[in-house]
């Protein structure tokens, strides 16, 4: 797999994605839904090494003790989730890559927080 690029709502932020991610996932946490307004966010977890900003600069915040995660200060629109538990991965919002559709999810996590009416997908893994 060669790179994959993608961006923000307005296109301020750009970025790049090198090689296949490690894991893509649908997190229905808590932090992740008050933080993009979306009832789960895809998340693709990648080698920190594998990312690079090609334009705009991103601002961040500790959304939960050892967590930081970025936006774009221009349009919000959510970027990158980070640990500090796996400093050298970072996970990049999925939905924001231009061939999106290239990384199914194949795993759904924090189900315990799910919101009811949001549908799972069987076929997936389920990770409480
Ligand atoms: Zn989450
Ligand atoms: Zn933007």
């Amino acid at each position: 797999m060669g790179t994959q690029d993608g961006g923000c709502l307005w296109g301020t932020m750009r970025f790049r994605l090198t090689g296949a991610p490690s894991f893509s996932v649908i997190c229905h946490c808590r932090s992740c839904r008050k933080a993009s307004g979306a009832p789960s966010v895809a998340w693709l977890t990648v080698p920190l090494r594998n990312f690079e900003i090609l334009r705009g600069a991103p601002r961040s915040f500790v959304s939960s003790p050892g967590i930081v995660r970025t936006f774009c200060p221009t349009c919000g629109s959510p970027i990158t989730y980070a640990t500090a538990e796996s400093p050298d991965t970072i996970d990049l919002a999925t939905a924001l890559l231009d061939d999106a559709m290239a990384f199914p999810p194949d795993r759904e996590i924090w189900l315990d927080h799910r919101l009811a009416w949001e549908p799972i997908d069987p076929t997936r893994t389920q990770c409480r």
